[in-house]
């Protein structure tokens, strides 16, 4: 294989994968399946030591909220109301039995505050490190879940929270958007959402290539976190746009819905920033016309 980047071989994946009775494939943060008159919602998010977590730096315990926290994270993308999840461990064999009782804890303790159900998984053990993968089921709202492609011209462009300097510890501890998302899907028109796993610039890509829309950002709006403004000063923008794993809502709504909610200022009482606009064009701008060139982190494949 030659050098191809995560979302080439996803695309590769795409293209041959079968896909049964799906209402929604592969490519958004989750895929739906229509069951009688419910819809299931479900994705899998995988951690390995020494790529996403250093068990020299952070307690298991934390490994094991986070790897949870992902998972829920791409059920609020959709809107979706979080269910139960599977969670399967390669545990190496030098204290693994102790690794896994925290990193358990840990997920169960942010299972309890979500009301999801731990359903069952697999544990084996290995000389290798340790590896955490959670697969997760949820529901669509009534109104139907939300996917990354139905963006329009004119939208406004809006995030949760603030972005940015993540590593330095909100990676670990970040509360996912699920409320906020469903409060949003059930009072306003919400037309396209992602999570924030890769940084805005190329998680809005994501939204405005799947949307066939171009997206405009004011850098003045960037609600950029005191992490990254401590560490950046006047270029924390640059962090706000390119660092990963702040675990964000990004979403667009029509203008009048918009409106509405940047008066408001918080959803569920996390603030929301409208950050731009969606347009005729193509790709990411300023609103001065220059091109956002920042791309976000991308898994490197060779
Ligand atoms: P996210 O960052 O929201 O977790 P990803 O970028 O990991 O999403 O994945 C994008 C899409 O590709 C999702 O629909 C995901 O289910 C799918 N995907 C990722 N890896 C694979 C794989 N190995 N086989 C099939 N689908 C995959
Ligand atoms: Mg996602």
């Amino acid at each position: 294989m030659k050098n191809m980047s995560e979302f080439d071989f996803i695309k590769w994946i795409q293209g041959r994968a079968p896909g049964g009775r799906l209402t929604l494939g592969i490519g958004d943060d989750a895929a739906e399946l229509a069951l009688g008159r419910e819809r299931l919602v479900f994705a899998a998010d995988m951690l390995l030591e020494g790529r996403h977590f250093d068990l020299a730096q952070c307690e298991p315990r934390l490994v094991g909220r986070k790897a949870l926290a992902v998972n829920l994270s791409d059920m609020a993308a959709m809107a979706a109301e979080p269910l139960a999840f599977v969670v399967s461990l390669a545990l190496p064999r030098d204290g693994g039995r102790r690794l896994g009782e925290e990193l358990t804890n840990g997920m169960i303790e942010l299972a309890e505050t979500f009301d999801v159900a731990l359903a069952g998984g697999d544990t084996t053990s290995w000389d290798g490190p340790l590896v955490v993968n959670v697969a997760i089921v949820g529901r669509s709202p009534e109104k139907g879940a939300v996917t990354r492609s139905g963006a329009r011209p004119g939208d406004w462009i809006f995030v949760t929270g603030r972005l940015g300097g993540s590593l330095a510890g909100h990676h670990l501890r970040f509360a996912p958007r699920v409320k906020e998302a469903l409060l949003l899907r059930e009072d306003f028109d919400v037309r396209a959402m992602i999570d924030l796993s890769d940084g805005l610039a190329s998680d809005l890509r994501h939204i405005s290539e799947a949307s066939r829309c171009g997206a405009v950002l004011r850098r003045a709006a960037l609600p950029v976190s005191e992490v990254a403004l401590s560490q950046h000063g006047d270029e924390a923008w640059r962090a706000a746009l390119g660092d990963g794993e702040d675990f964000e809502l990004c979403f667009a709504l029509p203008p009048d819905a918009g409106r509405r909610l940047a008066a408001r200022g918080e959803i569920g009482g996390t603030p929301v920033t409208h950050v731009g606009q969606m347009t005729e064009g193509k790709g990411l701008q300023w609103d001065d016309g220059s091109d956002i060139t920042e791309t976000g982190f991308v898994h490197d494949l060779r």
